[in-house]
């Protein structure tokens, strides 16, 4: 496994996708997704000039936290379950996937007790098939005025997982309706919003997901591949 030949050929290709659509490389931010992979091997890809790792279960993060070089921002891009928030809430700079006004209502209590205002994103179930988890697109309203009640909590911005296996047009317009939902939102006026980030594209789909807009991609097996 060579991770920094891997991490430089996922860097040009993030700026010749940024090329494409006249953005700037610097907009782009590369989470690094961890899950399988041992903690040695996450801190040469640091050592790499990775500087935010994502893992998807809470369970997993916990365990390699030690482990981890510090300097790096932890993301939690896996569902989450309500009973777990207290054991990462003190660990994450950024949860991907928030759900459900329970989970809202948890991450708010649970980060009150450590003084804490917690950034997230709410993931959208844009193509509603196939993937379980995620609000639907006519919920996100209602959502964003609860959460809008609840002080410890920043919403970021947005998330999206692309279904496994949609062709090329199918990712593509799954992404093209997250953006369009984000500067919907972007337009209007809630408390503790901040429409900021868009995290969408994985290592199949991250260059579609740049040409249409997305400035978080989580990328894991183009860079621990062999
Ligand atoms: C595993 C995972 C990724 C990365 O997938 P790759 O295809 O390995 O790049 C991205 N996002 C989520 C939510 C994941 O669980």
């Amino acid at each position: 496994m060579d991770i920094l030949k891997n991490i430089n050929s996922i860097n040009e290709r993030i700026h010749n996708a940024c090329k494409r659509s006249g953005r700037a490389s610097s907009d782009i931010t590369l989470v690094a997704v961890t899950k399988t992979i041992a903690p040695e091997i996450i801190n040469t890809a640091i050592t790499s000039g990775i500087k935010h790792i994502g893992e998807n279960r809470v369970q997993e993060l916990c365990d390699k936290y030690r482990d981890i070089n510090t300097g790096v921002s932890h993301h939690l891009i896996g569902h989450l379950q309500t009973n777990k928030v207290k054991l990462i809430v003190d660990k994450v700079e950024l949860i991907h996937s928030l759900d459900s006004e329970r989970l809202a209502q948890e991450i708010q209590n649970r980060s009150q007790e450590i003084s804490k205002i917690t950034n997230v994103l709410l993931q959208v179930n844009i193509s509603g098939e196939r993937s379980k988890f995620g609000i639907s697109p006519n919920e996100v309203d209602n959502m964003l005025e609860f959460v809008g009640g609840l002080p410890n909590i920043a919403l970021k911005g947005l998330m999206t997982i692309a279904p496994i296996n949609s062709d090329e047009n199918q990712t593509r317009e799954i992404f093209k309706n997250l953006y369009k939902l984000f500067v919907d939102i972007s337009k209007k006026k809630y408390n503790n919003i901040y429409m900021q980030y868009l995290s969408m594209g994985m290592s199949n789909d991250f260059e579609i997901a740049i040409e249409e807009g997305a400035n978080i991609i989580r990328v894991g097996s183009a860079i621990f591949k062999a």
